[in-house]
């Protein structure tokens, strides 16, 4: 009897369909392991959640709010309907919805007459998307047979700091979850996203918090591994669109599954693991529309793969931030006055090249920031120290990753090899002495090629 953390989000919780699909795979891995099941809103609440509140806060229009409300109370209507069969379960998750979307449409009136929208009260309203979907899954899986209530994340034990809109669990989480959760009675389904603080006031993690609730309470009741449902066939060797034969990387280390959330491969946020790598649980990244494949599973060791390189990722929405000049060489804090600069205005960066000659500085960012970034700069340096100050759109990152790599001679050739023989110009190249990356960047257009001939170059998609 293993036991497990599942967690479900986005289109595998889209409807009434869906939901029921969540039971049945819950009903087939019961037999064999105590579940807790975490659940995201159905998909999209949240963001229509958000996008009403700020249209109150502008407009005040009341009668937009009720209309927006008769329609997410259909579609919850609906998904009870779909989803459970017994008349007397569905009547009983009516009424609890029914209760959580009065709530609900008086906070939205309040905002309608106050005109104004803090980030605590986006934090209350954004938390009823899965306040909504968790009791429906309950009763699902109470109409499928299994016993089953349903907990806030606040009702399951995680407390967070106040930073509203991006919390952060306290440590005392650890200890709380159990004590609320253990021993299991039947499959409980807790509310991902969602907590409080010490306050009482409802909280959320962020964008896609679910993920970290669930790794947080599989680390807390100590399971075996926690799964992530999604709708991918686990973390895969590239994108499929750019690459058709690529495949889902069976085992991956937690070092390497960050490196490849950060270049932009979004299975994972790496800071939703962080709570299973603390604990060492395996985390697995499971298909729902294949259940019976392992899907990717991540553990603490790193697994080399004997071809070293286990993914590339491609970052198209970046630009390249140059800047340059001779009395840059051999000045001391032109880096440090650069990147804090640069902080001040709430830019991160996601790369950094520096030569030995020390007459540039290269530093990719998120495209969307250059402007600001360009600015914060030019208003920093002094023209006798940076001359130029300059910028490139039409740039994308690349990446190839796997920990194999570090001490494996040979690795980076084989990368600008392959770009050579494409005819692939590299712009900008760095390597972290962690050794499990190497990035580089090219011109957009050769972006997807490059992808394409690493991926063949690598066997990823078991061409040779
Ligand atoms: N429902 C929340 C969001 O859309 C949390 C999640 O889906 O993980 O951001
Ligand atoms: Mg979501």
């Amino acid at each position: 009897m293993a036991r497990l953390v599942m967690k479900f989000g986005g289109v595998s919780v889209a409807d009434g369909n869906r939901l029921r699909h969540v039971g049945d795979l819950v009903l087939h891995f019961s037999r064999d392991n105590e579940i807790v099941l975490v659940t995201s809103a159905l998909q999209g609440v949240t963001d229509d959640l958000l996008a009403c509140a700020k249209k109150a806060a502008k407009e005040g229009n009341v009668s937009e709010v009720i209309d927006f409300m008769e329609k997410l109370t259909d579609r919850h209507n609906q998904a009870i309907t779909d989803a459970i069969k017994d008349p007397q379960i569905a009547k009983e998750v009516s009424e609890t919805i029914s209760n959580k979307l009065s709530e609900l449409e008086k906070a939205y009136i309040g905002i309608c007459y106050l005109g104004e929208l803090t980030a605590r009260s986006l934090d209350y309203i954004s938390s009823y998307g899965e306040q909504l979907a968790a009791p429906i899954l309950a009763g699902v899986l109470r109409d499928m047979g299994i016993p089953s209530l349903h907990y806030t994340g606040s009702e399951a034990g995680i407390i967070t700091d106040s930073n509203y809109g991006d919390c952060r669990p306290l440590e005392k989480t650890y200890n709380l979850i159990p004590q609320r959760l253990l021993p299991l009675k039947g499959v409980p389904v807790v509310t991902g996203f969602i907590a409080k603080d010490e306050k009482g006031t409802i909280t959320t993690l962020g964008r896609g918090g679910s993920d970290l609730s669930a790794s947080l309470i599989g680390a807390a009741i100590d399971a075996d591994e926690i799964w992530f449902w999604k709708e991918t066939y686990g973390i895969m060797t590239t994108d499929p669109k750019i690459v058709p034969e690529a495949r889902s990387i069976p085992s991956i280390s937690y070092r390497e599954a960050m490196e490849l959330s950060n270049f932009g491969a979004k299975v994972l946020h790496p800071r939703s693991i962080e709570p299973a790598i603390r604990k060492g649980i395996p985390v697995r990244v499971k298909c729902t529309f294949d259940p019976d494949i392992p899907g990717t599973l991540i553990v603490h060791e790193d697994v080399p793969k004997a071809d070293v390189i286990k993914a590339v990722t491609l970052h198209k929405n970046v630009a390249l931030l140059n800047i340059s000049g001779a009395g840059m060489i051999g000045t001391l804090g032109v880096a440090a006055r650069a990147f804090s600069a640069l902080a001040k205005a709430g830019i991160n960066i996601v790369m950094i090249s520096q030569g030995s000659s020390e007459v540039n500085i290269s530093m990719i960012i998120e495209e969307r920031q250059v402007e600001k970034a360009e600015d914060a700069l030019r208003a920093e340096f002094p023209r006798d120290l940076v001359k130029d100050i300059s910028h490139d759109h039409d740039v994308s990152a690349v990446a190839v990753v796997g920990a194999g790599m570090a001490g494996t001679p040979g690795v980076a050739a084989r990368v600008f090899k392959a770009m050579g023989a494409a005819k692939i110009n590299v712009v900008m190249i760095s390597q972290a002495s962690g050794q499990l990356n190497i990035s580089f960047v090219v011109a957009s257009k050769d972006a997807e090629q490059a992808v394409r001939e690493l991926h063949r170059e690598f066997g990823l998609g078991g061409e040779t």
